[in-house]
């Protein structure tokens, strides 16, 4: 089987790809001189990071032989509905997508090939225990959380799982480096924008509410760059 990097949106799926150093055709998307992963070569040594990647995707489904009696019956799907639709790395078709599963299952050793004869679900995803320890709402969905900040308590959540959050906050850290010129940043009311004097901090009592800050609590917005924004918020 040989699927190419264009085949799929996912960038690191198509690093993947793209690392196995080989260009040709594709036959599934029909893209030519294209970087390529051809299971025929590359499966020789084990199994590549590509198949790695797709595996660790594929393996958290399980046949319907293994989900519990109270699974819902609208969460069972085909193994390359589920794939398509939970995960947006594809840029294929269903019947594409499953020569590519087909494949993945057949180099791996782990994989039950029962996922492509039945239809699968996700166990974990009805396992209060296993959402707990680790999604960070916990058993909870975006709605209840989103409810709860915006009508009991905004600061104090209890829907978030703390320890996961702080986890997920650590990848997106970036240091800013000591000497960067960074400019205050302020919506504009109009074209004009404003003037040097009126770029200073407001008094608390008239802050409006932004992405960081409740109304009346003064906070300060900064940005790389002196452009003016206007027609960005229009
Ligand atoms: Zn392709």
């Amino acid at each position: 089987m040989i699927c190419c990097a264009e085949c799929f949106k996912d960038l690191e799926i198509k690093a993947s790809i793209e690392s196995l150093g080989h260009k040709g055709a594709c036959p599934l998307c029909g893209a030519e001189e294209v970087w390529i992963y051809d299971s025929e070569s590359d499966s020789d040594f084990g199994n590549s990071d590509f198949e790695e990647l797709l595996i660790s995707i594929i393996e958290i489904y399980k046949p319907e032989d293994e989900l519990t009696d109270d699974f819902p019956d609208n969460a069972k799907k085909d193994i390359e509905e589920h794939i398509k639709n939970d995960w947006n790395i594809f840029n294929l078709d269903l019947c594409e997508i499953r020569i590519i599963i087909e494949n993945i299952i057949a180099t791996s050793k782990d994989l039950d090939e029962q996922i492509l004869m039945q239809k699968v679900g996700i166990p974990n995803l009805y396992d209060e225990t296993f959402l707990e320890q680790n999604s960070i709402l916990g058993k909870y969905q975006w709605d209840d959380f989103r409810k709860y900040l915006r009508n009991e308590n905004r600061f104090h959540t209890r829907y978030i799982n703390l320890e996961i959050l702080a986890e997920v906050l650590q990848d997106t850290v970036s240091v800013v480096p000591k000497g960067t010129k960074l400019y205050r940043a302020r919506v504009a009311k109009d074209e004009k924008g404003y003037n040097f004097g009126e770029m200073g901090a407001p008094p608390a009592d008239i802050a409006s509410a932004g992405r960081a800050n409740s109304k009346r609590v003064s906070c300060l917005y900064l940005a790389k760059f002196r452009l003016f924004t206007y027609s960005i918020y229009k």
